[in-house]
């Protein structure tokens, strides 16, 4: 591949070869078609490189980037390497209420900037002046890093905003999704100034980016075409929280809990079913929604933290008062994110040379499992719902029996 140009349905879409191309001739550009984000040339290529060699769609080597920022290698291949697991939430109850689950991205990203341990942290919030456009930008104040709480389930080129921090000297964090976080990674190992600058990697667990798609559909789910889209939040109000579309007459809708119902995945971009990272594993910490049955009843919200490299902040956090931090079971992170790690560390491993680390061995009954996938079959639509459950059921069950103790 001579440049990001050719990189075609591996692109994850995260924008680190746009930041990072020496001639700066690379920009995000919205696919209409997939709904996703994808580069394009707008200038003489030099075909220096740097734009395959930052990219985390082509190839990611867990092992070389683990020993890089952990000292070893990854080992446990689930999970990624961690220090300790814990449930939490900030003791802000306004900012946990309209964050998306306890607010602890939030809350530290805060207290980094309120203490001046970090300048800046690259955060995303949706485009004021086109409120259903991701913006990824540098927060340097409290008000900006509130402004951008909240999960955006569309595509994100967050790592463009990668250009400031290259440019500003200072100390940063950044918030980005497993794919981020890996382009970050790679960049890093290639750049002293990005290396020295980022001190916090903060990691989102996730599945999938739904495309644009999956905002059209749910627009017009609530009769409301685009052009009338005032605001749009994706998430908050409460855990698990609703959609919440603002309009130009002035009306507030909502959609409690939507994509809770997994229709997200109908809109998966086919880059994120190659995807082997569901827990951000590359990250100093992750965050996720606490699946397990004893937060049911939540209605606040808590946020699941794997705490990869034991940076202080947590206890420093917790000491002043800012958030509750509980312990956790690791096997407990796991069970509630089992059917997406499951899906990520076999199935969509299964023929898949992107990336080189530690897996677990693939069987007969995974290979057959793979053959079942939905998306797979021509399924009749009145028969969809019935057979997504018996495959989630067939795949939680094989789940369990490997990987739970
Ligand atoms: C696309 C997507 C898929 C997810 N999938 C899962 C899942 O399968 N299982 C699970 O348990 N949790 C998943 N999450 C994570 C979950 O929704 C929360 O983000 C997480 O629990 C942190 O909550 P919080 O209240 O602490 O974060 P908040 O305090 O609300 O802060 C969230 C931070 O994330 C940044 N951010 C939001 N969306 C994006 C984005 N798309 N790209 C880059 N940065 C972003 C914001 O700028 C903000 O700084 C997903 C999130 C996203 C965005």
């Amino acid at each position: 591949m001579k440049n990001i140009g050719e990189i075609r349905d591996l692109c994850t879409g995260c924008g680190t070869c746009a930041a990072m191309c020496p001639r700066e001739i690379i920009e995000m550009n919205v696919n209409r078609k997939k709904g996703i984000y994808e580069p394009i040339i707008v200038g003489e290529c030099d075909e220096c490189g740097v734009c395959i060699k930052v990219c985390p769609g082509v190839s990611v080597d867990f092992r070389e980037l683990n020993r890089e920022i952990f000292g070893y290698e990854g080992e446990d291949m689930l999970l990624g390497n961690h220090e300790a697991c814990y449930v939490a939430h900030s003791t802000d109850e306004k900012l946990r209420y309209n964050a998306s689950s306890g607010g602890m991205v939030t809350q530290i990203l805060i207290h980094l900037i309120d203490k001046g341990i970090v300048d800046g942290a690259l955060v995303t919030r949706m485009n004021p002046e086109k409120p259903l456009e991701p913006e990824p930008f540098i927060a340097r104040t409290p008000e900006d890093i509130i402004e951008a709480a909240g999960s955006k389930y569309c595509p994100v080129p967050a790592n463009i905003a990668l250009r400031e921090i290259l440019r500003e000297p200072g100390k940063y964090a950044v918030v980005g999704l497993p794919c981020h976080i890996q382009g970050i990674r790679k960049a890093e190992m290639i750049n002293r100034k990005l290396r020295e600058r980022i001190v916090y990697h903060l990691g989102i667990v996730c599945n999938h980016t739904p495309s644009f798609m999956a905002t059209e559909f749910l627009l017009k789910r609530l009769g409301v075409r685009r052009e009338e889209v005032t605001g749009i939040r994706y998430r908050g109000d409460g855990w698990p929280g609703s959609l919440k579309v603002e309009t130009v007459s002035g009306d507030i809708l909502l959609l409690p809990e939507y994509w809770g119902s997994g229709f997200g995945q109908l809109f998966k971009p086919s880059r994120c079913r190659r995807c082997c990272d569901h827990m951000a594993e590359l990250s100093d910490m992750s965050f996720a929604d606490p699946w397990l049955r004893e937060f049911e009843g939540e209605k606040k919200g808590k946020t699941l933290i794997v705490l990869r490299k034991g940076l202080g902040i947590l206890d420093e956090l917790k000491d002043e008062g800012l958030c509750q931090l509980q312990p956790l079971e690791p096997d407990k992170v796991l069970t509630s994110q089992l059917y997406n790690i499951y899906m990520k560390k076999k199935i969509y491993m299964i023929d898949n040379e992107l990336y080189k680390g530690r897996f677990p061995r693939i069987d007969f009954i995974d290979r057959l499992i793979s053959l079942f996938e939905p998306e797979k079959l021509k399924i009749p639509e009145k028969l969809m719902l019935k057979y997504v459950i018996l495959y989630s059921i067939l795949v939680s069950l094989k789940a369990r029996r490997d990987f739970l103790r």
